[in-house]
């Protein structure tokens, strides 16, 4: 068995001496990510039916948001075929990033392609297709159809706000602690959502109004950290019909603790995490997501502290 990956930094690009295809997930903290050992796991099941897949290695990088658009072009002039972006750098890469069409209402990446010319790196989003190929299969739940409350409006709220409206939710509610910031991700929603009724509420005093059979999605980070509360009381809505916390570690968040004592469908996040790393290995190699998605997860489940 291999070694776990070790946490580089961009100095470690001074001497580097990999000569295969090289891969790498840039973050701040990073040594917790679970995608080194889903990508390297798929790329070694690869390999054994695809030899040109012995030479594809996946790194981690630790770096400082500051440092993020030095290190991109260092990783570029090094070779690097393809990036992960976690957080905080799916929005501050943006700007340094050729954004794939579409992607405009989302402002963030998660996955970026080298490009040769003229150079640089192309930006894509897989998170959306995460948490939509995800909710089926966890909670029962498609996007279409569905109405939908939404908790947060940081880079991964963005995302599930735009994959809501573009699969065709019958409705979708916002609740974010700062006004500003949920106003914002509003104003940019309205052209994408069109007839769909969309609406914004702070998640501490929750409207009436809001629909019963609700899928309940939390893309806030509050969970995250052990004494954290949940980002709403679910006992003060209209009975969901499921809730799914973006969160995946702890797997058990407050949030998911009081939908189980609710008799609600739920789940974390693990699934999402899967299906996002999958479709961006699959625009990295062209191997359909579908087909890496089991060793993915089988990875992800074994790495989870
Ligand atoms: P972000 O841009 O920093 O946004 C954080 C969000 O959480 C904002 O809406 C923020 O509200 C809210 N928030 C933070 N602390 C809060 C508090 N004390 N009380 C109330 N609200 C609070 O982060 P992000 O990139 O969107 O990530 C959000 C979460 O999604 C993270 O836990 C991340 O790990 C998870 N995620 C999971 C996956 C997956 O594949 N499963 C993918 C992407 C992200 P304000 O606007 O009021 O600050």
């Amino acid at each position: 068995m291999r070694t776990p990956d070790p946490v580089l930094s961009p100095a470690d690009l001074d001497r580097w001496s990999f000569r295969g295809t090289a891969l790498a997930v840039l973050g701040q903290p990073i040594a917790h990510s679970l995608s080194p050992a889903m990508h390297n796991a798929a790329l070694a099941e690869l390999a054994r039916t695809e030899p040109r897949f012995a030479s594809w290695r996946y790194f981690r990088f630790e770096v400082a948001p500051a440092a993020l658009p030095a290190a991109l072009e260092r990783l570029h002039a090094r070779g690097f075929f393809g990036l992960n972006l976690t957080v905080p750098h799916k929005v501050i890469a943006w700007p340094h990033v050729t954004p794939a069409p579409g992607l405009e209402a989302i402002g963030a990446v998660n996955t970026l392609v080298r490009r040769e010319e003229p150079g640089g790196w192309a930006g894509h989003n897989t998170d959306g297709y995460g948490l939509a190929t995800a909710l089926p299969e966890d909670v029962g739940v498609e996007l279409a159809g569905a109405p939908v409350i939404l908790l947060g409006a940081g880079g991964a709220a963005r995302g599930a706000a735009v994959e809501c409206l573009r699969r065709g939710c019958a409705a979708l509610w916002i609740g974010n602690r700062t006004r500003a910031r949920l106003d914002e991700l509003l104003a940019l929603l309205r052209p994408l959502a069109a007839a769909v009724p969309l609406h914004g509420f702070a998640p501490g005093a929750p409207p009436a109004g809001l629909p019963a059979g609700a899928l309940v999605i939390n893309a806030t980070s509050l969970g995250l950290r052990a004494g954290d509360p949940a980002p709403l009381d679910l006992a003060r809505l209209p009975r969901p019909a499921a809730v799914y916390d973006l969160i995946y570690n702890p797997a058990e968040t407050p949030l998911l603790r009081q939908a189980a004592a609710l008799g609600l469908p739920h789940a974390h996040g693990l699934s999402m995490l899967v299906h996002q790393g999958a479709k961006a290995l699959e625009i990295w190699t062209g191997v359909p997501a579908a087909r890496t998605a089991p060793v993915m997860r089988r990875a992800a489940q074994a790495a989870r502290p």
